[in-house]
């Protein structure tokens, strides 16, 4: 063999993350960019000088877009995160990088260590593949219970849902009531398209989880997070083991 030759080759790139960026996509990436700004200057206007709004941030695509526009705008809504314990290496490099690039320190929510404890200690380290109910158990000590902490107090969350990603997410409004945490729920990129949220990210260089470049539309706990294949749903990468009517986190599950 030519010892010049390697049979490793670097893997392909996620079309998806790198759409052309035609004139069109350009000028509506733009108009939709106004909106969302004008649409997170009135909630800020609204409830940001009382500190009772504020954005969580996973760090998908969507998020590192409000990211942008929330930071470089110096709009008074507080980000937070939260920190399951089970974040893929790449989440934790791009927290790093937001960090660098904004000069901002995250506020970071992590799960109470004795229930995280207790449920391991009970149901093993993986429970979450044994069950829908374990599944959702475990997402409630690490996301759901750090989540209510996060919003006590507020009036008015944000997220970077789109209607596009999932049937459990259609029908949504870009500002709605949410009964089950008991405030206004909003979401500036309710409309946008996966192409128009990947050419803001191009366009304005914004930092995004390497995981996308490798067919991860959808990135939570490495464990329930997996690559989908071209032409597949962009929530089947989460929990794929589940029905799809099912998946949803606890975090954005509508009560009708
Ligand atoms: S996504 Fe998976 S590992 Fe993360 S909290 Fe939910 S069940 Fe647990």
């Amino acid at each position: 063999m030519n010892a010049g030759v390697s049979l490793l080759r670097p893997a392909p790139a996620n079309p998806a993350t790198r759409p052309e960026l035609t004139e069109a996509l350009r000028a509506a990436v733009a108009a939709k960019a106004d909106a969302a700004r004008a649409f997170l200057r009135e909630a800020a206007a609204e409830f940001g000088t009382a500190g009772e709004l504020t954005f969580a941030n996973s760090f998908g695509a969507e998020d590192m877009v409000l990211t942008d526009l929330i930071l470089q705008a110096k709009l008074s809504i507080e980000i937070f995160s939260l920190d399951t314990g089970r974040l893929p290496a790449e989440t934790y490099t791009l927290i790093g990088e937001v960090e660098k690039r904004y000069g901002v320190k995250l506020k970071i929510y992590f799960p109470d260590a004795d229930a995280v404890e207790q449920f391991v200690r009970t149901h093993g380290i993986n429970a979450f593949y044994d069950s829908v109910e374990l599944r959702k158990a475990c997402c409630g000590v690490r996301k759901m219970e750090p989540l209510r902490r996060a919003l006590a107090g507020k009036k008015a969350w944000i997220t970077g849902l789109r209607a596009a990603q999932s049937v459990t997410r259609t029908g949504m409004a870009a500002r709605e009531f949410d009964e089950g945490n008991g405030l206004e729920k909003l979401n500036p990129l309710l409309e946008w398209s996966e192409a128009e949220v990947w050419a803001y990210i191009r366009l304005f260089d914004v930092p995004y989880n390497a995981l996308h470049d490798q067919f991860y539309p959808s990135i939570g706990c490495a464990p329930c997070t997996r690559a989908i294949a071209v032409g597949e749903d962009v929530r089947a990468g989460r929990w794929w083991w589940e029905d799809p009517t099912t998946k949803e986190c606890g975090l954005h599950v509508s009560e009708r």
